[in-house]
């Protein structure tokens, strides 16, 4: 594993990288499986998508946009059904300037100062700026926003200066885009869709991409060979014991690309949300943000409101510092978790703005006109990932990423809340842009030498790939968490290097081998940046260095595998 930082010489540029790391004995060999290119069942097409949630979704439509000089056909594979992603989770809304009070100025200063001084202000202002004509189109295709006398209802959330967040059927605007956008892929004769397929490995020939080896749930192994590679797999919360999203974030997109050589950016600053509920044997399910918006305080187990002792902003500061405070007033107050208020809500208005979060609390006997909501912070959105240009380009030829699985620069060290559907909806698009835009290669056309890989049989015994996993889960939790400290992260390092030495030279047949060898992957780069970064920046808390330090880190972490 080579680590380099580069510097934030005039922001945007990047300069030659400043450290150097030896490469690990535990390194990820190239690809997972065998792969032998002639022998397994192959398919063709002139743009492959991996991942459909609102970004792989978006990039698909306009990949084959008729206007093009290519009229692409593209495939788009995930691993679940359609709707198992984050995007279908997403509850609060997306942030947009779609009103006449509001500004692009406001949108881009709240985003770069939430950033903390490593965002792209470049990426910033035009993700900003293509934000209400995009949000226009899903209207157009059929999105349900909520409105009020006829214009888009805005709500405000931490870290904006004014109500700029769209929001559909109350608190399930993921789902109303993602409908949105399935609907339009659906009727749209150059896209065809296979769910239930794993995308195990990219292939790759003179750092460019050709394809991807993959597993589908009725046919096996199976290679797709395409022009143009999107990965849009979305984020890694399951890396954590408590997360909000949902099973298939798994960091499979990352581990891949790092074992096919693309360049990984910021994996160091993971996005714990402040409120997911609380209650034994449940999910961690979100608590969206626009509860404390429109008025939900968060009292203490005393029932004492603590948040304005942590931050003038008091509810609505920045997630991390909510989530910090969170934190720190449990192990104050000995308690396992916090409670959010909203017992001053008109129950009716509750119920029809909030119908997920009633139902949900329904469904634990919280009665929210008279009981307390509990709740504490857990892992949410991944802001490192595979680096990206501004065309959505990643370090391999022929190779875009966007949406979580991508870093962008737009979010820098902390994301703001509702940027991330709105940088899913424009890297999506500017994804699907360039491939329609490209050369007219073909999917007749890619090179193609025959691949033959072959892995040595292990010896090594069965695994119980399931207590791996948790296993995992809980030590990330523990030692890579809200605040880092060097020691905990170099015993969890060391750990999961004990533990990769029997995965990752074993051959799995099915997803759950995968996905856990992907996991440990993704982990241990996450706890390298984590320890390099030896500074406390947005999202990422350094007990041991909790001071942000200008001079030595305001620069990114570049993660390349070692050659
Ligand atoms: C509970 C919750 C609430 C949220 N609320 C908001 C909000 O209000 N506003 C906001 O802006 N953001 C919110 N977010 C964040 C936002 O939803 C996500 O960042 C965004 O939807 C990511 O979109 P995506 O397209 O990049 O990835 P996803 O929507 O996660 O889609 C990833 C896709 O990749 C596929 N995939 C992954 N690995 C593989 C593989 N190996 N092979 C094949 N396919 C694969 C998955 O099956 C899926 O189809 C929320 C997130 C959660 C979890």
């Amino acid at each position: 594993m080579l680590i380099s930082s580069s510097v934030m010489a005039n922001k945007e540029k990047l300069d030659q990288p400043s450290h150097k790391e030896e490469g690990s004995p535990a390194e990820p060999r190239r690809y997972l499986v065998n792969v032998d290119s002639i022998s397994t069942n192959q398919l063709f097409t002139d743009c492959l998508v991996i991942g459909a949630g609102i970004a792989g979704l978006r990039a698909a439509i306009e990949a084959t946009d008729p206007r093009s000089n290519r009229g692409c056909n593209v495939i788009i594979v995930c691993k679940g059904t359609i709707q198992d992603s984050n995007t279908w989770q997403a509850q609060g809304g997306i942030a947009s300037v779609l009103d006449k009070e509001d500004s692009f100025e406001s949108h881009t200063a709240d985003t770069l100062t939430t950033g903390c001084g490593i965002s792209n202000k470049k990426i910033v202002e035009s993700v900003v700026r293509q934000g209400p004509e995009l949000i226009k189109q899903l209207l157009q295709w059929g999105a349900t926003f909520d409105l009020i006398d006829g214009h888009i209802a805005m709500t405000l959330e931490g870290g904006h200066s004014r109500p700029r967040i769209a929001h559909a059927h109350g608190d399930e605007t993921g789902r109303v885009i993602a409908e949105t956008l399935i609907e339009k892929v659906r009727q749209n004769p150059n896209i065809k869709v296979i769910e239930n397929f794993f995308a195990i490995d990219l292939l790759t020939e003179d750092n460019k991409c050709t394809g991807i080896i993959g597993y589908d749930k009725h046919r096996g192994l199976q290679i797709i060979w395409s022009a143009d590679i999107i990965l849009a797999t979305g984020g890694a919360g399951q890396l954590y014991r408590e997360t909000t999203n949902p099973e298939t974030a798994t960091g499979d997109g990352i581990a891949m690309t790092y074992r096919a050589g693309a360049i990984l950016r910021d994996l160091e600053f993971v996005q714990f949300h402040p409120t997911t509920l609380y209650v034994a044997g449940a999910s961690r399910a979100l608590i969206t943000e626009t509860l404390r918006g429109e008025g939900a305080v968060l009292l203490d187990s005393n029932g004492r409101r603590f948040m304005k002792e942590y931050h003038e902003a008091a509810e609505l500061a920045p997630r991390d510092v909510v989530s910090r405070a969170i934190l720190a007033q449990m192990l104050k107050t000995g308690s396992t978790h916090v409670y959010l208020d909203v017992r001053h809500f008109d129950k009716a208005y509750f119920t029809k703005r909030f119908p997920m979060i009633s139902e949900l609390c329904e469904s634990f006997n919280i009665d929210v006109s008279r009981n307390l909501i509990p709740v504490r912070p857990s892992a949410h959105y991944m802001i490192g990932g595979v680096n990206t240009d501004m065309k959505a380009a990643t370090s391999i030829k022929n190779l875009y990423a966007c949406g979580e699985a991508a870093s962008t620069g737009l979010h820098g060290a902390n994301r703001l809340g509702s940027n991330s559907l709105l940088e899913g909806l424009v890297f999506g698009k500017i994804a699907g842009q360039n491939v329609s835009q490209g050369t007219k290669t073909t999917a007749a056309h890619i090179r193609r030498s025959p691949i033959r890989y072959r892995i040595p049989h292990s010896d090594r015994t069965r695994l119980d790939t399931a207590d791996v996993r948790n296993s995992l889960r809980a030590l990330m939790w523990r030692n890579v968490g809200i605040t880092r400290k060097a020691q905990p992260l170099k015993e969890a390092e060391e750990i999961i290097r004990f533990w990769q030495r029997y995965v990752m030279d074993k051959v799995f047949d099915s997803p759950a081998g995968w996905e856990c060898q992907n996991m440990l992957t993704v982990s241990l780069l996450i706890i390298r940046a984590a320890l390099e970064r030896a500074e406390s920046r947005g999202v990422h808390f350094r007990s041991d260095f909790p001071e942000t330090d200008d001079e030595h880190f305001k620069k990114h972490i570049e993660i390349l595998k070692g050659v």
